[in-house]
């Protein structure tokens, strides 16, 4: 009797196992499907890649096609653009892959202000392939640091995330660069963007931004700027010129996408 207890217990264990083994199977299928194939965030289907991005949708997603070479507003020529060509900016140059067009616009809307991180995710990994082709092809260096476009306390407060720390973060982290959010902070709350005029948009203070508490890794190193979208550029302007005064050697900015045309 004991053997055949034995011989029932070694069944039923083996059978345990196997199912144990099996469940442990499916579940690592599972996550890795999972983890591999996201569904698109446009248009539901399995992405298929290592972003949440079908290749078709990625495909139809609109790019910045030709620029000025310092400030990228989109041209018909190669060049520099007039106005970069009567005051350079504090800026060197403005890199970015994509136009503010549909559905850029909507991947960004979703992310700052549904805060879908999926879609800034996604949007971060576009700019990552751009920045890691145009290092490939020599036309961008990589830089000593990468410095997120402060919000003002509040404004993050109210959103609860600041968009350009998450796009940082993953610049950062896939780049191997380093990077700092204290080393400039808005001190005077802008009211968005998008709500004013062009011209009351140029009206930044220059004394918008001040130097933060890490203020000091600024010295001598060849910063990045990094935001989500450029309209008039005049934000990035005033943060450039507080930067180089702090002792930044330059400034570039990396941006997820810039407007079609100055509105
Ligand atoms: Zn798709
Ligand atoms: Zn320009």
């Amino acid at each position: 009797m004991p053997t055949r207890k034995k011989a029932l217990h070694g069944i039923v264990k083996m059978h345990t196992c196997h199912t144990h083994r099996h469940s442990l199977k499916r579940l690592f299928t599972q996550a890795n499907y999972q983890l591999l194939s996201g569904a698109c965030l446009l248009c539901g289907l399995s992405a298929g890649q290592d972003m949440d991005l079908c290749r078709a949708c990625e495909e139809s997603i609109p790019r910045l096609g030709l620029h000025c070479d310092i400030c990228a507003t989109p041209l018909k020529t190669v060049g520099i653009c007039g106005r970069c060509h009567n005051k350079r900016p504090a800026f060197s140059t403005v890199q970015t892959p994509l136009l503010y067009q549909y559905p850029v616009d909507l991947l960004l809307q979703r992310f700052k202000f549904g805060g879908q991180l999926a879609a800034g995710k996604v949007l971060s990994q576009l700019l990552t392939r751009h920045i890691r082709e145009q290092f490939d092809n020599g036309k961008c260096t990589l830089p000593d640091l990468l410095i997120p476009v402060p919000l003002h306390w509040k404004k993050r407060f109210l959103r609860g995330f600041n968009q350009s720390e998450v796009i940082t973060r993953e610049l950062s982290r896939e780049l191997k660069i380093k990077h700092c959010q204290r080393a400039v902070k808005r001190v005077i709350n802008t009211p968005a963007q998008h709500h004013l005029s062009k011209k009351e948009r140029q009206r930044l203070p220059r004394n918008t931004f001040a130097v933060g508490r890490a203020g000091k890794v600024l010295q001598g190193a060849r910063v990045v700027l990094v935001d989500d979208v450029l309209t008039t550029g005049s934000t990035v302007q005033t943060l450039s010129q507080t930067l180089l005064k702090a002792g930044a050697k330059s400034v570039e900015i990396w941006l997820l996408a810039r407007t079609p045309l100055d509105n």
